[in-house]
């Protein structure tokens, strides 16, 4: 365990950042942090400017050199560390978590151990950076291929998964020997802070991890810095574009929003169906990007069925501040964004979607002033219209009523994000031939959200995700290193090598 100066601190009025190992304030300007089960501000954030970033990126490059050296099975141990750590402090983290996003405390938890899976993952590092080795690939010929490290990239990550998303990141690059930057949401950047300081307690020498506090000037400076090598970012597709158009001399992945859609066939088991939508549509307020928005009912019997018992569950849905376990729905995270996904209620209404459940009353007692926004429930959505169309990352679910699988699959394919899809069926040929088919990236059968565990990669297609490579497992392997193949040879003593003109094979 490292000096007091590691120990990890309760959460401040003040959240500033940490660089070099150490918290430090920079940036004239801040934000507010609210709680938005209470409307109220819990705490200030530093906006950091592009000086503050500089400081953060010049930790990191001068760290690079000894870790980058040091042994990949050195890197891993700190990682077992932390994950102990991150288990012994999960009341902390999922407080906090609770506190500024306002999800219920359940799936706080969840979303830390969905994190934690990716440290795990991490601790692998020495199986998978031990490389390709091919001895005698010619005649006394050896080659090898190495993962050799970036140097120092950086992570930006959204609001939705506080802890998660930034664990998708940095512990696979960490691993494999480079020095990191993350820039947090600032709307609820505590949890990142304390997790932050749990991997110096670690063991992790100072200025391999920096996080900086800020909104775009912070994004604007890791982007233009020529000493960042890589940039991973998650967060809503105008942004990510943006960021892929902008950062051409680096190495990108930007995945982006959803609009994710579940197929239900005739023959699905439609209790189960409904037990499945209710968390996938509703979980974390539908603040997810994996979010089931879309429910496309195959055939009017299907869909009658299927409206029906939804709206009796959106209708007894227990919605309340998160720190209360029997809640199943928190607010939304700001007022603005509860304006925002309010108004697409509105919209939807005035678009001639026919709104079944409307939430946009619900009042709970002692959190009047809460962001709170109760369950809604669309049925007849056109995909002409906007809710269709537009990614509203809230509490609305919207239900189009199609007549074949066919054509369900033609407005997954047709829309233009393309992150998940799921299929409710109890027909083998159905489910193959759909997750055959289906132009997303991640497909469930039978499964509301299928989010890849941490060995597999998390990616959506078309304008969810702008880079080649997906998020965490083994791509952040191939994203977060560069391949370097080496060929040897070492004569015989004694023996004549002849020189050859011949472009050299393999002989
Ligand atoms: P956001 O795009 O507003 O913010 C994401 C990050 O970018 C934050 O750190 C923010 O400070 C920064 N940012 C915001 N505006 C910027 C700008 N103009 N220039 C530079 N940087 C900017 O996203 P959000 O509202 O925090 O998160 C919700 C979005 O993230 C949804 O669209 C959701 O689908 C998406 N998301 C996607 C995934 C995925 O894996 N594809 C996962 C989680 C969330």
């Amino acid at each position: 365990m490292k000096s007091a100066k590691h120990e990890s601190k309760p959460a401040t009025a003040v959240v500033d950042h940490l660089i070099g190992g150490e918290r430090v304030a920079g940036g004239t300007r801040s934000g507010s942090i609210y709680n938005p089960a209470t409307g109220r501000v819990v705490r200030e954030v530093l906006l950091a400017d592009r000086a503050t970033v500089g400081q953060a990126i010049a930790a990191a490059a001068a760290a690079y050199p000894a870790w980058r050296q040091t042994p990949p099975v050195k890197r891993a141990r700190i990682m077992f560390r932390f994950k102990v750590l991150l288990e012994q402090n999960e009341d902390r983290i999922v407080a906090l978590l609770t506190e500024e996003h306002g999800k219920v405390l359940h799936d706080a938890r969840g979303e830390l151990r969905r994190g934690l899976e990716n440290v795990e993952y991490a601790c692998g590092a020495p199986e998978f950076l031990k490389g390709e080795h091919s001895k005698n690939a010619g005649s006394a010929l050896d080659s090898w291929s190495e993962m050799q490290p970036l140097g120092v990239v950086a992570g930006i990550t959204p609001f939705n998964f506080p802890a998660m998303v930034p664990l998708w990141m940095y512990p696979l690059a960490l691993v494999c020997g480079n020095t990191f930057v993350l820039k947090p949401s600032e709307r609820d950047p505590s949890s990142a802070m304390l997790v932050g300081e749990l991997l110096y307690a670690a063991g992790l020498p100072d200025g391999v991890f920096n996080i900086v506090n800020g909104d775009k000037e912070a994004v604007a400076t890791l982007l233009t810095d020529s000493r960042v090598q890589a940039i991973s970012f998650v967060g809503s597709t105008p942004v990510a574009e943006s960021i892929y158009n902008t950062a051409k001399d680096k190495r990108v992945q930007a995945l982006g929003g959803a609009k994710n859609h579940a197929v239900v066939m005739p023959d699905a088991d439609i209790d189960n169906v409904v037990s499945a939508l209710m968390g996938a549509a509703y979980g974390s307020c539908g603040e997810r990007c994996m979010a089931i928005s879309v429910v496309v009912a195959v055939g009017e019997t299907t869909a009658n069925e299927l409206v029906g018992k939804l709206a009796a569950e959106v209708r007894a849905l227990r919605v309340g501040p998160g720190l209360d376990e029997a809640n199943d729905m928190g607010p939304l995270v700001t007022a603005a964004h509860y304006d925002r996904v309010k108004g697409y209620v509105d919209l939807g209404v005035e678009e001639g979607a026919e709104l079944v459940v409307d939430g946009r009353q619900i009042t709970v007692p002692g959190h009047e002033n809460g962001f709170f926004l109760g369950g809604c429930l669309f049925d007849r959505v056109e995909p002409g219209m906007r809710i269709y169309q537009d990614e509203i990352f809230g509490p609305v679910l919207c239900v189009v009523r199609v007549a074949s699988l066919q054509q369900a699959i033609s407005l997954v394919d047709n829309h233009e994000y393309g992150n998940g899809a799921c299929v409710f069926t109890r027909d083998g040929e159905t489910a193959r031939y759909f997750s055959d088919q289906v132009k997303v990236g991640m497909v469930g059968i039978n499964v509301p959200l299928p989010v890849p565990v941490a060995c597999h990669s998390f990616g959506g297609w078309k304008r969810s995700l702008f880079g080649d490579l997906s998020i965490y497992g083994p791509d952040a392997v191939r994203f977060y290193t560069q391949r370097k193949t080496i060929s040897q040879r070492w004569t015989a003593s004694g023996s004549q090598e002849r020189t050859k003109f011949a472009f050299p094979g393999n002989d």
